[in-house]
This record gives structure tokens, sequence and C-alpha cells, in this order.
């Protein structure tokens, strides 16, 4: 069997439904195929806004709700003939009759638990699934919506729910078993044991199909999106940036750590544990051959696989000579950053010990440095620490690829191409899974060092040309 997943913007308007329904007649002549789907494109933050808008007495809530209404009427417009279209729009009406009065039960209460949150949540999947069954039918594409709450069991952490794996697994095999029609299953939403409504987070869609490739055993999953695949740098500043055709698990994990659009490592992990190979494809090119993800070792004449970037971070040096060769200071600044809230993201000591160097958030750094002046305030006046310094408007660039562990030259070639092109490098990490080296440099220089850095590596790109693509760095899923 083969998972297909899409997400919402490949389900945007009837155009786009259309599209994502040939894929799937043609798909299911190949072998068995299970679909999952997002809400159409929008339709979760609209949820998530008029519930927000009901809980403070807003009434724009009835506009929202009815631009929900109005999305999956507009497409069944278009979609079906005039005749089918009342029976097609029923369950919709339906789902939307009882969104209202949930909306409406919000408002007079005043307020919107995280519990009714995920609740309100649910329509957007379950109303696109039904929209898209209907089609598919319509079309002589034999298709059933199966709800997921009835199939992921999660724990009652409403918002970002945890899966019971071996309870899911078994519910889902059980309701794929000798299915005639196309089973279209909501993502992104689950159910406590006892039945309540929960989620499993933003863009869990993936995750979805990710368990339910697990729990059949699936040959593949595919992320049906708008993209071409996954790409070897962001193409806003790399013009040849190329489709990457191969990944493997882990450079994807690399890439996705770095704000890639590939997917979420968290929800590869069923995929990667039942070794299950992921593609990502693209519903408006379907004839482009995506970037394949698997658990085996790229094998490519380059020796590095992508560029990943992020941006807006700064720099927060704790420097000062009291430190060397004191156990627990770095213990100390890392707890202290933890209580105050601020995540690392790349960490740099030099042997001297002499300076710790920490990469966060722009947005996190004031509190980083407030944290860390009380916490050492009195290291500060007896001098072990001279000073904190602040440098903002920094750029993490990360050269990602698991051919560079045990590959001697890598590093050496990525600093003599920044060297020769006069570039800057604030701070340097590489991990000792040597599949990743990060560097710092300044947000003025980002352009010039991702084309740099592609140039060293991929020459003028490696002719696949492919260029519809924004995954890579890009970072439009942070
Ligand atoms: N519809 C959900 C969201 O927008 C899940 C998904 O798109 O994957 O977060
Ligand atoms: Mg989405």
């Amino acid at each position: 069997m083969r998972v297909l997943k899409f997400g919402g913007s490949s389900l945007a308007d009837a155009q786009r439904i259309r599209g994502v329904c040939g894929i799937i007649g043609q798909a299911r002549h190949r072998e068995p195929i299970a679909v999952v789907l997002s809400a159409m494109k929008g339709v979760t933050n609209l949820l998530l806004q008029s519930a927000g808008e009901a809980a403070v007495g807003d009434a724009a809530y009835h506009d929202h709700a009815l631009e929900i209404f109005a999305q999956h009427a507009d497409a069944a417009e278009t979609l079906f003939p005039a005749t089918e279209r009342a029976s097609v729009l029923a369950p919709v009406e339906e789902l939307m009759a009882e969104l209202t009065e949930l909306l409406r039960g919000v408002e007079l209460v005043k307020e919107c638990s995280p519990r009714t949150m995920d609740l309100i949540a649910s329509f957007g999947e379950r109303m696109s699934c039904r929209l898209v069954a209907a089609y598919l039918d319509s079309i002589g594409t034999p298709a059933i919506t199966i709800d997921a709450r009835n199939l992921i069991i999660t724990d009652d952490y409403h918002g970002s729910a945890a899966v019971d794996f071996r309870l899911s697994y078994r519910l889902i095999a059980e309701a794929l078993r000798d299915l005639h029609e196309v089973p279209i299953i909501t993502g992104f939403i689950a159910a406590t044991g006892e039945g309540v409504t929960t989620t499993l987070g933003r863009n869990g869609s993936d995750y979805t199909a990710s368990l339910v490739g697990a729990a059949v055993g699936a040959g593949a999953i595919e992320i049906w999106t708008d993209v071409d695949g996954v790409l070897s740098a962001d193409p806003r500043y790399v013009p040849e940036a190329f489709v990457v055709s191969r990944l493997s698990f882990k450079e994807a994990m690399e890439l996705s750590y770095f704000g890639a659009e590939v997917i979420h490592p968290y929800t590869m992990v069923p995929a990667v544990e039942k070794n299950i190979p992921i593609w990502i494809r693209n519903t408006l090119n379907p004839g482009a051959a995506g970037t394949r993800i698997s658990a085996e070792p790229v094998h490519d004449k380059h020796p590095i696989t992508g560029i990943a970037s992020i941006d807006n971070v700064s720099l927060v040096n704790v420097e000062g000579g009291g430190m060397v060769g004191v156990p627990g200071m770095a213990g100390r600044v890392f707890s202290t950053l933890a209580r105050v809230g601020v995540n690392v993201i790349m960490i740099s000591q030099a042997s001297s010990e002499h300076s710790i160097c920490i990469v966060c958030r722009q947005g996190q750094a004031r509190a980083a440095i407030e944290g860390l002046q009380s916490e050492l305030a009195h290291e500060l006046t007896h001098k072990q620490i001279e000073r904190f310094e602040l440098i903002e408007d920094l750029e993490i660039i990360a050269v990602i690829g698991e051919k560079m562990r045990g590959t001697p030259g890598i590093s050496g070639r990525l600093f003599s191409a920044l060297g020769d092109a006069g570039i800057n490098i604030l701070a340097i990490a590489q991990g000792s899974t040597e599949m990743n080296i990060s560097f710092l440099v300044h947000r003025d220089d980002r352009e010039r060092t991702l084309q740099v850095v592609h140039r060293a590596f991929f020459g003028d790109g490696n002719g696949a040309g492919a260029r519809s693509g924004r995954a890579g760095a890009a970072g439009a899923k942070r």
C-alpha cells in the first residue's frame, strides 16, 4: 500500500481538488492506496480565529465561519452539476450547523478551552474529506471518508496530543483491511480513549500520514505539497538551487531542524521506525520526480547534500578568565537560559574555556542577557566573568550531508571559499556526527555566503535545473 497525503494548499479550490483527484485516480490503478487530507487552505486558521473571536464576544466570528462554508460551497459549485450539489453539500452543512452551535456556546461561556479548541479545529479536515470523497465517487473512483478520531488514539494533551502507537496501529490496520473504496482519512485529528477530540499539532496531517503508513506497513508515504521537493539551498538567495532527488532520514532531520520546509522531524518518526521511504511531491507538477527520503545513505557526486539557514539570530558571548577550569559554569549558563525560556540553537566553546558562545533567536536575546546577568552577578563583580557580549542581526548557515562524515577536506573547502570571498565568520560548530557544519555570519553577508558555499560544493548547479520548489533552506515552516 501507498499512503498519499495532500496538504491544504493542494486543496485550495475546485481546480486544485480536481488535480488531487486526478493523482489519486491514477495512483490507485497501480497499487492499493490510502489518502490523508488536510483541511482546505486557510480553513484551520479561520476555525481557530473564529473560536478566539467568539470567546471574547467579537461578532466577526460569524463572518469567518461563513467564509469557511463558502470556500467549500464554491468548490462544490464548480465540481458538481447543480442536481448533485445539494446532496453533496448536505453533510458539510450538517457540520456547519454543529460548528455554529459550538461557536455560539463559546460566545456564551466567554471562553474556549484547549479541549474545545481541538473540537473546533477538527471541522476543517472533516469537511474537506467529505467533499473530496464525494467528488472521487462522482468521477468513478469509489471513496469513503474515514474519521481518524476512530483510529488514532492519544492522551488528552490538547493542541498537540501524544499518540498511543500500539493501539492506533491496530485500529488503523483493521479499518483499512479489505477496503474496496479508497479511504480518505482526516489528517491532524485524533481522539482520547474516551472519544474526546484531540489534534496532533499544527500541520499534523503529515504525522497522520506517517502513522497510517507505519500501521499498514506501506511501501511509501507521499507528501503532496506545492513544491517540487527539497532544494539544495534557499532559492531566494541562490538562483542555482536545485531539487535534491534523494535525502537520508538523518539529512532530512538536519534540514528540518534548520527550519527547512521538508517535514517535521517528529512527523517522520513512525516512517523512520518502520523504514518507509517518504516522497515529497508537487501537486502542481505531478510529473516531477520529487525528493525521496529514506534510510539509505545517499551516494551522489556531491560531498554535501544541502545548505540550510536560519535568519534573525543573535550571539550571546559569555567571556571571562574565571571560567577556565571551573566545573559547572556551562551548567549554570544553560540552566539559566532554560529557566528564562531561551531556546539555544547553537553553542560553541573553544578549549581555552575563556568564552562560551550561545546563539538564540533575536527575540530571546535580551531575556538571555538579563537572566545571565542576574545569575552570574557575583562572578561579574569579582571579575571572574568580564562581560556579556550581544551581537544581533546574524544568520546561521549550515552545510548538511551524511557523506561529510569521514570525508576529509570539507571544512577546508568551505572555509577557504568563504575566506577567498572575504566573508567574516563569527562562530563555528560541528557535532561529532559530522553531518552538519554550522557557522555564523552577519545578515548582510547572508546572500553572498549562501551563493559562495553553493558554488563551492555544487558548481553551477547539478543540471537538474528544477527550481520551482522553495523547500531547501527557506524556513517557511518555522
Ligand atoms: N489543517 C491542519 C493545520 O493547518 C493540519 C495540516 O494542515 O496538516 O495545521
Ligand atoms: Mg496545513
